[in-house]
C-alpha cells in the first residue's frame, strides 16, 4: 500500500482530502499542524506527501527542506494559492516536486498523486509480464516500451493480477474467476468475459504486446507477444 502524508491546516480541505485519496487505496496519514508535519516526514516513511504552503507552525516549504535535509528523497507535492508565482520559485528550491493551484479539481490531484506516486514505484516493485507492470496498489497498468499507463477497475486488476500470476498457462473460466474475485458464483464466470474485453482494450491503449487469448473450450491465456 502506497503511503501517503498530508499537512493541510484547513479541516474541511484536510478531511476531504484524506477521504478521497483512502477511497482510492492509499494509506493516509493527515497532520494539520506544520511543526507535526515536519516531525512526521522526517521520521516516518512516507512514499508521497502533499503540503499547504501556508501552515501554522512550519510552512510547508520548511517541511519539504527538512525531509531533503534528512535525507528524504519522496515525491512533495505543494497545494499554493492562486498566482503564487514567488511560492513556485521557493517551493522548487526548498526541494517541491510538483504543485497544485488551490483550488483544484479532485481528478486533477489524484492524477498528480498517480503520476508522483508511480515515479517512486521502480519498475520491479509491481507485478510484471512482458512489458506491462501492474502498480503495487494494483490499479495502474503501465507499458515499460511505451511509458503509457492507464488506470484498471478493481474488478480488472484483480482478473488481470489473476492471468499475471499463470505465468502464460491456460486457465479455465470458472478458475480465472475463482483466482480472481474468491468466490464461486456463476454471475461472476459470465462477467469475466466483459472485464476480459476491457482488458484488451486497455493493452492495446498503452501499446502493450501482451494479449489475452481464448483457447476454444479450455479457456484463457495470457500472452507476452499475442499483439504482435
Ligand atoms: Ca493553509
Amino acid at each position: 500500500m502506497i503511503r501517503l502524508l498530508i499537512v493541510e491546516d484547513e479541516p474541511r480541505m484536510s478531511e476531504a482530502l484524506g477521504e478521497l485519496l483512502r477511497r482510492e487505496g492509499y494509506e493516509v496519514c493527515v497532520c494539520t499542524d506544520g511543526q507535526q508535519g515536519m516531525l512526521a516526514i522526517v521520521d516516518q516513511d512516507f512514499d508521497a506527501a502533499i503540503l499547504d504552503v501556508m501552515l501554522p507552525g512550519a510552512s510547508g516549504f520548511e517541511i519539504a527542506a527538512a525531509a531533503r535535509q534528512a535525507g528524504r528523497s519522496l515525491p512533495i507535492l505543494m497545494l499554493t494559492a492562486r498566482d503564487a508565482v514567488e511560492d513556485k520559485v521557493i517551493g522548487l528550491d526548498s526541494g517541491a516536486d510538483d504543485y497544485l493551484i488551490k483550488p483544484f479539481d479532485a481528478r486533477e490531484l489524484l492524477a498528480r498523486v498517480r503520476a508522483m506516486t508511480r515515479r517512486v514505484t521502480p519498475a520491479n516493485a509491481g507485478k510484471r509480464y512482458g512489458d506491462i507492470v501492474l502498480t503495487m496498489d494494483g490499479f495502474d497498468l503501465l507499458c515499460l516500451h511505451t511509458g503509457q499507463s492507464v488506470r484498471l477497475t478493481p474488478k480488472e486488476a484483480k482478473l488481470l493480477d489473476a492471468l499475471i500470476e499463470t505465468d502464460g498457462r491456460t486457465i479455465t473460466r470458472e478458475l480465472l474467476a475463482v483466482r480472481a474475485y474468491g468466490y464461486q458464483d456463476t454471475a461472476e464466470y459470465n462477467n469475466v468475459e466483459v472485464y476480459l474485453t476491457f482488458l484488451r482494450r486497455k493493452l492495446k491503449f498503452i501499446g502493450s504486446g501482451v494479449g489475452i487469448k481464448a483457447r476454444r473450450g479450455l479457456g484463457y491465456q495470457i500472452r507476452e507477444d499475442a499483439g504482435v
